[in-house]
C-alpha cells in the first residue's frame, strides 16, 4: 500500500455520513390576545411557506400561523430532529423575536403545561418524550447489536454575558472552554442523567423557575435573558461482523435556545440598569446577527472569512450550530398586532437571512475496527512523510 493510495483511501471515508444542511426557518404567528383582538391582522398567510405583511412578500420553509397547534410544530421541527439525533447529528433549535411574541411557549410551552395542561406542552418536552420512546423502539428493533444509551441534560442562562447554571443557581458566571476533545463546553456545568420523562419534566421546571425575569415599562414581564436547554444521547453498539467485533460509539446534543426579546432597545424606555442590561443583551443579540449576516455571505459567494463567534457568549457557546457541524432550525415568532408591525418586519428580515446559511453537519460517530487502526497508520505514515519533506 502506497502512502498515496492510503491517502486516498482514508479521504474515500466520510462523505457519505455528511451532509450540506441548510437551516431551517419556520415563522410562526401567534394569535392575537384580548387587547389586539379586535385590531385583525398585518399578516397574510398565503400558502403553507409563504407570507405577506405590508405589500411584501416572504418565503420561508413553513409558516405556522394563529391556528397551529404545538403538535403542528412538533411534527415540523421535532420529529425530525429526533431522527437526526438518534442517527447522530447535532441540532440547534433557536426560537427569535420580541418579547410576547410566542418564543418560550412554542420552545418550553405554557407555563402550566408540563404539570396539567400537556396539549400546551412545547417543542422540548415533545422531542425528549418522542426520543425515549424511539430509543426503547431502537433497542428492541437491534437486540443484536447490544444498544446501550445514557442521556444527560444541563440548562442554563446567559443575562448580561454571564452564563448561571439553571439547574444549580449558586453557580453564577461560569466560563466557557474548548478543547480538542470536548469542543465547546461550559466549565462545571451540572448534568443530569435522565432514563425517563419524569426525570426531564423535574428538570425543565426547576430551571424554567430560576429563570430569570424583569419587568420594563412596555412588557410586564420581559425576558431578558437567553435560556440554552441540552440533551445528550450517546449510544454504544457492538456487532459482530466478519467473524470480529466492532463497537462504535455515537453523541449527538440538542440545543434548545429561547432567546431574549429581539425589540430595539429604545422602545422599551430602560435607563440605568436595565440600560446595561439591554446593552449586553444586545451584544448576544446582535452578535447573533452579524453572524448570521457573515454566514450568509459566505454561504452565497463561497468566499472564506473570519467569523467572529467568541465576541458573545451565546455565539461563542453555540458556535457550532452557526455554519458548523449541526443542523439548525430557527422558529421566528411574530405577533399579528398592527403596534408590532415594525419589529415583525425586522424579525422576518432576520429569518429571511438565516434561510441562507448553509451548515455542514456530520455523523459523530467512533467506530474502533479494523479500518480505524488502518486509518490511524496512514496519519502516523503522513505526519512522518511531513517531517521528511
Ligand atoms: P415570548 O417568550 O416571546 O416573550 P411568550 O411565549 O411568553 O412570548 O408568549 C406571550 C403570551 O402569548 C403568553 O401568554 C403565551 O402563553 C401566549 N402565546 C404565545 N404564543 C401562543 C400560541 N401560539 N397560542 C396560544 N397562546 C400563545
Ligand atoms: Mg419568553
Amino acid at each position: 500500500l502506497t502512502v498515496e493510495a492510503a491517502v486516498g483511501l482514508e479521504n474515500s471515508a466520510g462523505p457519505a455520513n455528511s451532509a450540506d444542511s441548510g437551516v431551517k426557518v419556520i415563522v410562526r404567528i401567534r394569535p392575537p390576545n384580548k387587547v389586539e383582538e379586535d385590531g385583525g391582522s398585518v399578516i397574510q398567510k398565503l400558502s403553507n411557506d409563504s407570507l405577506s405583511i405590508a405589500g411584501q412578500t416572504f418565503t420561508f420553509d413553513s409558516v405556522a400561523d394563529i391556528e397551529s397547534t404545538q403538535i403542528d410544530i412538533f411534527q415540523l421541527i421535532g420529529a425530525p430532529l429526533v431522527e437526526n439525533c438518534l442517527a447522530g447529528f447535532n441540532s440547534s433549535v433557536f426560537a427569535y423575536g420580541q418579547t410576547g411574541s410566542g418564543k418560550t411557549y412554542t420552545i418550553w410551552g405554557a407555563s402550566n403545561a408540563l404539570l396539567e395542561e400537556r396539549d400546551q406542552q412545547g417543542l422540548t418536552p415533545r422531542v425528549c418524550q418522542r426520543l425515549f420512546e424511539r430509543i426503547n423502539e431502537e433497542q428492541e428493533k437491534h437486540a443484536d447489536k447490544q444498544l446501550v444509551y445514557m442521556c444527560r441534560c444541563s440548562f442554563l442562562e446567559i443575562y448580561n454575558e454571564q452564563i448561571t447554571d439553571l439547574l444549580d443557581t449558586n453557580q453564577k458566571n461560569l466560563q466557557i472552554r474548548e478543547d480538542v476533545k470536548s469542543g465547546v463546553y461550559v466549565e462545571n456545568l451540572t448534568e443530569e442523567c435522565v432514563s425517563s420523562m419524569e426525570d426531564v419534566s423535574q428538570l425543565l421546571i426547576k430551571g424554567l423557575s430560576n429563570r430569570r425575569t424583569s419587568s420594563t415599562t412596555v412588557n410586564a414581564e420581559s425576558s431578558r435573558s437567553h435560556s440554552v436547554f441540552t440533551y445528550v444521547v450517546e449510544s454504544r453498539s457492538k456487532s459482530m461482523a466478519d467473524g470480529g467485533v466492532s463497537s462504535s460509539l455515537k453523541m449527538s446534543r440538542i440545543n434548545f435556545v429561547d432567546l431574549a426579546g429581539s425589540e430595539r432597545q429604545k422602545q422599551t424606555g430602560a435607563a440605568g440598569d436595565r440600560l446595561k442590561e439591554a446593552g449586553n443583551i444586545n451584544r448576544s443579540l446582535s452578535q447573533l446577527g452579524n453572524l448570521i449576516n457573515i454566514l450568509a455571505e459566505v454561504s452565497q459567494t463561497g468566499k472564506q472569512r473570519h467569523i467572529p463567534y467568541r465576541d458573545s457568549k451565546l455565539t461563542f457557546l453555540l458556535q457550532e450550530s452557526l455554519g458548523g457541524n449541526a443542523k439548525l432550525a430557527m422558529i421566528c415568532a411574530v405577533s399579528p398586532a398592527q403596534s408590532c408591525k415594525s419589529e415583525t418586519l425586522s424579525t422576518l428580515r432576520f429569518a429571511q437571512r438565516a434561510k441562507a446559511i448553509k451548515n455542514k453537519a456530520v455523523v459523530n460517530e467512533e467506530i474502533q475496527d479494523d479500518v480505524n487502526v488502518l486509518r490511524q497508520v496512514i496519519r502516523q505514515l503522513r505526519d512522518e512523510l511531513h517531517r521528511m519533506k
